[in-house]
């Protein structure tokens, strides 16, 4: 098939890299020329594992990328990659879903013979692609619903594992209002293993969020329950493990610790909370989930301040900048308001990050980036863990070489021998 990808992000970049590799043949299409000429020169502008290889394998051949809408119409399916990023008041912003939707009926227009389906792959909220999506294609091309099909095909990849998750995905999700829109979606993913479930074009788009905001809301409950579980001296851990063996919780995001960041999560929770008070709803508990999740890495700060008395000129080590591991991507990480509150008890940050240090100095210029972990942790008078960073658990000796051994698990993956200077 003949694959139009819009926007070449962490979505947009791997499925359409992954379309590729399955054998379709694929035009990735980004406002941001400096993307796509790194994408045309096999260079992934985000660290994706697998990815590296997938553009080597592909572009030149059937994969390529440009920042013009050409050759839409030719194409059998569009897939809309672009961001949903939150408003102030937590909405998503749906500026770039309209004007992504806007080119595509540009390009529709030129040559209307050949049946075109646009999918939106972006997490929307409900409503988007049939009253934004559809009613904008179809007005800028001037063609009308029976040669020009819309479908809601929800991603559920995760960063650090994006392109292992594409390419064997649990379920693929294809919303559509007929059932040959459906269907094209489909055939372009039957080289795909997972499951394929076709449901109307807004359930569709609501799947998506409540997976996020249930899997937030694991998170949430499990500190909320590692609170109290401190309060009475029990070890959280030994507590989730015990229940993450009932079948019908399972063991996964049940980690109690810094709570959840990255582009996604807070975002959508946010956005759902935002729809739902639209509605003269009162999604309390959503709210409560975003509330536990904002004090959280602050716990991290004060556990520390309580040990130390004060923070102020002493050096803390930072392991871990990015949300989580195997990516360079700091959006909404944790380690931000943790950062944020040490600057503010004057304390001299030393940070350290396998990948991520280059797009934290964006945002904090003024802390220190070290090289390995051992000179952020050297003569360090507390540490705090904020990314699961495989090689973090490897530390042994390098906390040995700290000041005071005051370390908080933000992630629980240490394996120290002594585990005495550890808390959370
Ligand atoms: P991103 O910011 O990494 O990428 C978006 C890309 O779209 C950018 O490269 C931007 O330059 C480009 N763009 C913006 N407007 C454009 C336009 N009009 N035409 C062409 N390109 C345009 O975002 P992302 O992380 O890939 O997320 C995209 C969507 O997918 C969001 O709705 C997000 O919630 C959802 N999502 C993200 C993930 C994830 O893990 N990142 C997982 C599932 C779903």
């Amino acid at each position: 098939m003949k694959i139009t990808v819009v926007g070449g992000g962490y979505v947009g970049l791997v499925s359409g890299a992954c379309l590729a590799d399955l054998g379709h043949d694929v035009t990735i299409i980004d406002t941001v020329s400096a993307k796509v000429d790194m994408i045309n020169s096999k260079k992934p502008p985000i660290y994706e594992k697998g990815l590296l290889d997938i553009l080597k394998r592909t572009v030149g051949k059937n994969l390529t990328a440009s920042t013009k809408y050409e050759n839409v119409s030719e194409s059998d399916v569009s897939l809309i990659c672009v961001g949903t990023p939150p408003k102030k008041d937590g909405s998503a912003n749906l500026d770039y879903i309209k004007s992504a939707a806007a080119s595509i009926g540009e390009e529709l227009k030129k040559k209307s013979e050949k049946y075109h389906v646009v999918a939106v792959k972006s997490t929307v909220p409900p409503g988007t692609t049939e009253g934004i999506v559809k009613t904008t294609v179809l007005e800028y091309s001037g063609r009308n619903d029976e040669d020009v099909g819309f479908s809601m095909n929800p991603e559920f990849l995760r960063e650090g594992l994006a392109v292992e998750d594409f390419m064997h995905p649990d379920r693929i999700v294809i919303g559509s209002s007929d059932k040959r829109a459906g269907d094209v979606i489909e055939q372009m993913y039957e080289k795909l293993n997972g499951d394929v479930l076709h449901t109307g074009i807004t359930a569709a788009e609501m799947i998506k969020y409540t997976s996020n905001a249930f899997l937030a809301t694991k998170i949430s409950f499990s500190n909320e329950i590692g609170n109290i579980c401190k309060s009475l001296s029990i070890d959280v851990y030994e507590v989730m493990k015990g229940v993450g063996m009932d079948h019908r919780i399972s063991p996964y995001f049940l980690n109690a610790g810094a709570g959840f960041g990255g582009s996604c999560f807070p975002k959508d929770v946010s956005a759902l909370v935002s729809l739902a008070e639209e509605k003269d709803q009162n999604p309390i508990l959503l709210k409560s989930v975003l509330d536990v999740n904002k004090t959280q890495p602050l716990k991290m700060t004060e556990i520390l301040k309580s040990r130390l008395c004060s923070l102020k000129n002493k050096k803390i080590a930072v392991l871990g900048l990015a949300f989580k591991d195997n990516t360079d991507d700091i959006r909404d990480s944790r380690s931000i308001p943790v950062i944020e509150a040490l600057i503010l008890e004057e304390a001299d940050v030393f940070a350290f990050d396998p990948m991520a240090s280059d797009n934290m100095k964006n945002i904090y210029p003024e802390i220190n980036y070290c090289k390995t972990a051992l000179e952020a942790l050297k003569d360090a008078e507390g540490c705090l863990v904020m990314t699961e960073w495989p090689e973090f658990s490897k530390l042994n000796d390098e906390f040995n070489q700290m000041k005071s051994k005051i370390i908080i698990e933000g992630r629980h993956i240490l394996t120290i021998d002594e585990k005495e200077g550890i808390c959370w």
